[in-house]
Formats: C-alpha cells, structure tokens, sequence
C-alpha cells in the first residue's frame, strides 16, 4: 500500500534563501544555491560508490533498463551528460556490453526487452566513434520491428511490454545519433500499428465514439505511464513520431478528454478504467505518470485546459508524492519529483522548481525513513541507480529528462 507523508506542505510556496538554502534569488531566473548544489554532488558520489558495491550481487542475467545493466549504463550517459566525464562513458559502454552479451529475443521495449540495450549500445558506440558497432546496433534494433509490426501477434501497445516501447526505442535514436537515423517510414510504420491497435480496441468495445484509441494490457484498461493510455497516448504525440495531425485531433485527442474525464476529485488519476480507488500516486499508476500526458498535450493541442490540469497532478503529487515504496522512479520519490521538473520546464514558474528541489532533498536522506527496500535494490527503475539520475538533474533543471521516457 502506499501511504503519504505531508509535512513537505508546511514549506508550501515559501521559496526564499532564509528557507532550507534550497533557492537564492537572483532577480531572474531563480537559481538552486551553490550550497544545495555541492550537497546534491556529494549524495551522488556517495550514493554511485554504494550501488557500485551493491551491484556485484545483482542478478547477472538481467540485462532490462528496467531493472538491470542497461539501466546502469543509461544511468552513466547521463552522468556523462552532466559532466563530460569521459570515465562515465567508458562505465556506459561496459554496462551496456554486459546486456548485449545476454539478450534472449522474448521482448522488444525499450525499458524490458532487447530494444534498450541495443538503442543505448548504438548511442554509446555513436558517442566513442566506433561507426560500426554502432551501426551494428542499429541494425539489430531494427530487425525488431518484424515482430512488433505483426498484426497476428501478442503484442501489447503499453510502454513496458508493447509497441509504444519500441517505438520510444526509435525515438531515442533518432534524439541522440540525429534524426533521420531510423527512416521516417518506419517510424511511421511502427506508430501507425499503434494506432490500428487502438481503433481495433475500441470498436470491439464499442467506445468509438468516446475513446477512440483503446488499449489493454492483461486484460485491463490501465491508465497510468507504465502499462496504460497515457504512456501510450505520450508516445503518439511525440513530434519525432510523425503521427498526422488530423489523426491526432481526431483520434489521440478525444481519447485523452475520455481519461480526463476518469479524474478523481483530488486530482488523481485512477490505475484503470475499472478502478474506484484513489490510492497510487505513482509514475506507473496515477498522477505522475498522466501529469505527462496533459503536458504533451498541452504543447501539441495549444489548450489550456490541459496545463490546467497538469497543475493539479502537481498539487496532488506535491501532497502524496514522497512514498514510503522508496526513492526510485516507476514508483517512488524520484520518478514522481520529474512531475515537477517537466511542468516547470513548462511554465518556467520557480514553484515546481522549488517542490523538484525538496523531493531532491528528500532523497539526500535515502534509506531514512523507513522506506521499503525494492526487489532490485540498485535498479534504475526501482532503485538506487534512479534516484542518483534525479539527482543529477539538479545540476540543470532545464535540461532534465525522464529516463527511457521523454526526450
Ligand atoms: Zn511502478
């Protein structure tokens, strides 16, 4: 169960020096102190040389982003992107290799299947100039998408399992080796079997009209970024997509108003469609992960209305969002604080600055609070390894960046 802790509310938009250190305000823009700064530096390192030790006893043939070594060489890219500390790409490379060398074939995503090792090894070879590793890669990568384009398939459309990963995979690419890389045909090829997915979906449940695009995964309508609609919904907006604009206004756009509608009246989302309980405050189900898809939403549709409600995933994050399932980033503090650095990359407005600073702070203190101790103690999605990544945005908040998610 996942209980909230509240007492960050007593500190609710007071966002001066004399607070907590966390801000100093230079006229404009604000800016997180030096002191705040230096302290989130040293967590890192100590927090790095803990998972480094914890990591000789993880399971060795877990190569997911999810939860395994391709997870811990994201982690290092994006240490390396903070800092250009060549040593942290060289680590990239090393984990990265590790995943490669134990793909089994059974998956295609991005964040659980084979699709994540290969995109970060074609990424991390890019980045060390070795073209035909790299290309390599590449081209396994895209032997994938036999599978994933199969209409007879099992596949799924959700972000963990299905299309949606896979697609995030192109995506990713095409961001960081340059677009163009994965053709635009197959890009589309990859989306527009999403999207024949969800039309199917909804007429066999005869919610055409209401929610065009429909998906489930194990027989549930879910809702949430991890397995759900919106992860789905956040894929297809994605401008490197190409998804055609009169498919987004008449086909992605209702089926978001269709969940909005699902909102709880504390502004929290429920896990399914079929779900009453408003109890998970989580990036895979709940408010932080649809907080994204308002976001998106917000800059492909120009209403708002969607940044409204952006804002009050905020507020429910801000009271519910520090969890006692620990600091990581599917479900715990970590992932829930990237609510607040997207909308202020949004707004600019420094109160979701400061609220993505004392999640940060919340996470100096890991392994307090009486947290629970995930399955995958050092992961990037449960564990360790995704509290450093949040971390390590404090240095530039502008520039952060979801793991395996936004681009
Ligand atoms: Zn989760």
């Amino acid at each position: 169960t996942t209980r909230f802790i509240v007492f960050f509310r007593f500190y609710f938009e007071t966002e001066n020096e004399g607070l907590n250190g966390v801000f100093k305000c230079v006229i404009f823009p604000t800016q997180v102190t030096a002191a705040f700064q230096r302290k989130v530096q040293n967590k890192i390192k100590d927090l790095l040389q803990q998972m480094e030790e914890g990591l000789k006893t993880a399971d060795p043939h877990d190569f997911s982003t999810y939860t395994g070594w391709t997870g811990i060489a994201l982690l290092y890219l994006q240490l390396h992107r903070a800092s250009h500390d060549a040593s942290h790409l060289q680590r990239a490379l090393d984990y990265v290799k590790r995943a490669m060398r134990i793909l089994n074939g059974r998956k295609v995503t991005f964040l659980c299947g084979d699709a994540g090792p290969l995109a970060v090894g074609a990424v991390v070879h890019y980045k060390l100039n070795n073209t035909a590793d790299s290309k390599d890669c590449l081209s396994r990568l895209l032997q994938l998408q036999r599978s994933v384009l199969s209409p007879d398939s099992e596949m799924p459309d959700e972000l963990l399992y299905g299309r949606a990963g896979y697609l995030f995979a192109l995506l990713y690419i095409n961001k960081e080796i340059g677009a163009d890389t994965v053709d635009e045909s197959t890009i589309t090829k990859v989306a527009t079997a999403i999207v024949e997915s969800g039309k199917n979906m909804s007429a066999e449940q005869k919610k055409t009209d209401r929610c065009p695009l429909l998906y489930e995964w194990h027989k549930k309508q879910y809702i949430g970024a991890a397995h759900g609609l919106a992860g789905i919904y956040c894929m297809l907006m994605q401008p490197a997509a190409k998804v055609h604009p009169d498919m987004l206004s008449e086909l992605v756009r209702p089926s978001i108003d269709y969940v909005r509608h699902k909102k709880f009246r504390s502004g929290n989302f429920p896990s399914s469609l079929s779900n009453e309980s408003d109890r998970l405050v989580h990036w895979c189900h709940g408010a932080p992960g649809v907080i994204h898809m308002l976001i998106m939403a917000h800059k492909v549709f120009k209403e708002e209305k969607y940044l409204k409600e952006a804002a009050e995933c905020a507020e429910v994050i801000w009271q519910r969002g520090l969890l006692r399932k620990g600091y990581g980033i599917c479900h715990g503090t970590a992932g829930n604080g990237y609510a607040f650095l997207s909308l202020y990359k949004l707004t600019q407005e420094k109160k979701y600055l400061y609220r993505a600073c004392k999640f940060a702070e919340w996470c100096l203190d890991y392994g307090t609070h009486g947290c629970r101790i995930p399955d995958r103690p050092y992961s990037l999605f449960e564990g360790m390894a995704g509290t450093i990544h949040y971390l390590s945005e404090m240095a530039k908040p502008e520039a952060s960046c979801f793991p395996a998610f936004e681009l």
